[in-house]
């Protein structure tokens, strides 16, 4: 089965035969191990793929855990699953997830340092996030980052950004900026489904994915 076209077509793509350019960023990055090898990560997995503390467990197809490598220096948090995430069982790989990997490919990072997760682990009936989960479902979000342990965490849009640093500004003011909360180096973006929303979002989404290489780039990130 092929994909749409990516969104933002890199000159290190390669085109299948159907005429699908896919990035070779993102395909290293679906291929790498599932989060960090030991029984601690794994029993974490196990746990939030059997998790029933919610209400959403009722409507998941499938808990969505990790996507990304073994011991990343950069760990992207999202909102939630969506539709493709609840059937593929992994984060971000539908519309914004390409924007995300093709974005994420030219920050100079190789995909084993890339770690992608949610705040909320089941998808909510309509893609709507459901701040009343937030509570039962944010341990499994500190556990991941503690056994995770990223140089910097990236939250993706308004909902990742509140949970992870309640007293930050809203997200259009944020975004783009480094700051902290608690142990983690926090550099926000928009959520990249809001990116695709308009050409003023794509064009801010890209200034910030600039900001953010810029800042990986200094000694004390790297
Ligand atoms: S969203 Fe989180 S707390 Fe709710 S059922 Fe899924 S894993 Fe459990």
């Amino acid at each position: 089965m092929s994909g749409p076209a990516p969104l933002l077509p890199r000159s290190g793509d390669k085109r299948s035969s159907r005429g699908v350019c896919r990035p070779n960023w993102g395909d290293r990055l679906h291929a790498t191990t599932e989060g960090p090898v030991g029984s601690e990560w794994q029993t974490l997995s196990d746990e939030i793929r059997s998790c029933t503390r919610c209400p959403l467990h009722r409507t998941r197809a499938q808990a969505v855990v990790y996507r990304g490598g073994p011991n990343p220096s950069v760990v992207f948090v999202g909102e939630a699953p969506g539709a493709e995430e609840d059937r593929l069982g992994r984060p971000f790989v539908g519309r914004s997830g390409r924007l995300l990997d093709e974005s994420v490919a030219g920050l100079g990072v190789p995909p084993e340092s890339v770690g992608m997760i949610n705040v909320l682990k089941c998808r909510p009936p309509k893609n709507v996030f459901v701040e009343r989960s937030v509570a039962a479902c944010r341990p499994y979000l500190d556990r991941q980052l503690a056994l995770l342990a990223p140089g910097v965490v990236v939250p993706l849009g308004a909902h990742a950004l509140g949970t992870l640093d309640p007293s930050a500004p809203r997200i259009t003011d944020a975004a783009g900026r480094p700051r902290t909360a608690g142990p983690w180096r926090l550099f926000p973006l928009l959520h990249p489904a809001a990116a695709l929303r308009s050409r003023r979002n794509l064009a801010r989404w890209r200034d910030d994915v600039g900001r953010l290489r810029v800042f990986l780039d200094a000694p004390a990130n790297g």
